[in-house]
């Protein structure tokens, strides 16, 4: 099965450096002999560049758009924030909602992470739904739970209508205490997350045909991938750091 790889670049870099940046993972990209599929994330004020880019490439069917963050709302008086439909402009097909940052740095709490996934499982375009626990929380053996509590608030305002669609949410597991460490958890570790993970959301789904692509994040690099994107139950990454760096990335997306 092909693997879905995302870069989130997150709040770095200047239009020089995306476009490079850009360019250089295209190129990278020709080069690629398997079927994964690519994701970009870029700064949203870069998304038009990054857009065309990928436009004129002829990669174009296997490298997409993602957003970092999105409104809650669908427009309106809302300083500061971009809605869906602004992005599809430019083709975004992925928003991230909930990651770890966003939780902690910006105090978003589950209500409004329930309201952002609602918000975008309204428009063509899909969610890349992050979750995680933190190092203290691990060790009080209370990320099983944790993480069941993230899944279960992130999607408690889907209609049972809407748990009929599984392929609109992607889920990211991104222990907090891996992410930018250059720590991972086992092989082992993520397989038994990424299981409880399909549980949990085969619940949730009504349907029992599919359930949500789960990707693992926190700490991939070329020399972890192979053995991460291997493990039963992961359909693919969120890359941060890594993903600053064309050859980094490719070697990531070459690595299964
Ligand atoms: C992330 O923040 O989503 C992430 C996975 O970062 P890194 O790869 O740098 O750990």
């Amino acid at each position: 099965m092909s693997k879905l790889i995302a870069a989130n670049w997150k709040q770095n870099g200047s239009s020089l450096e995306v476009d490079n940046l850009t360019r250089e993972i295209i190129k990278g990209a020709k080069k690629l002999k398997n079927l994964n599929n690519m994701i970009l994330i870029p700064p949203s004020v870069y998304l038009e560049r990054v857009s065309k880019l990928i436009k004129k490439s002829n990669v174009s069917k296997r490298i997409s758009l993602g957003v970092q963050n999105i409104s809650p709302y669908k427009n309106g008086a809302y300083t500061g924030e971009i809605s869906a439909d602004m992005c599809k402009d430019f083709d975004c097909k992925y928003f991230i909602v909930g990651h770890s940052e966003r939780r902690e740095t910006f105090n978003e709490d589950s209500v409004m992470i329930s309201k952002k996934v609602l918000n975008v499982f309204n428009t063509s375009q899909k969610i890349i739904l992050c979750i995680g626990e933190t190092l203290n929380q691990r060790e009080k053996k209370q990320a099983r739970k944790v993480i069941a509590n993230q899944i279960k608030s992130g999607l408690s305002l889907l209609t049972p209508k809407m748990r009929r669609t599984a392929s609109k949410i992607i889920i990211a597991y991104e222990p907090i205490w891996a992410i930018g460490t250059g720590k991972t958890p086992s092989l082992q570790d993520i397989f038994l997350m990424h299981k409880h993970i399909i549980e949990i959301s085969a619940k949730i789904f009504i349907t029992n045909r599919s359930i949500p692509k789960i990707l693992y994040g926190g700490s991939v690099n070329s020399e972890n991938s192979n053995e991460i994107l291997s493990i039963q139950g992961v359909d693919g990454a969120l890359v941060g750091g890594a993903s600053l760096n064309a050859k980094k990335f490719i070697d990531i997306c070459r690595s299964i």
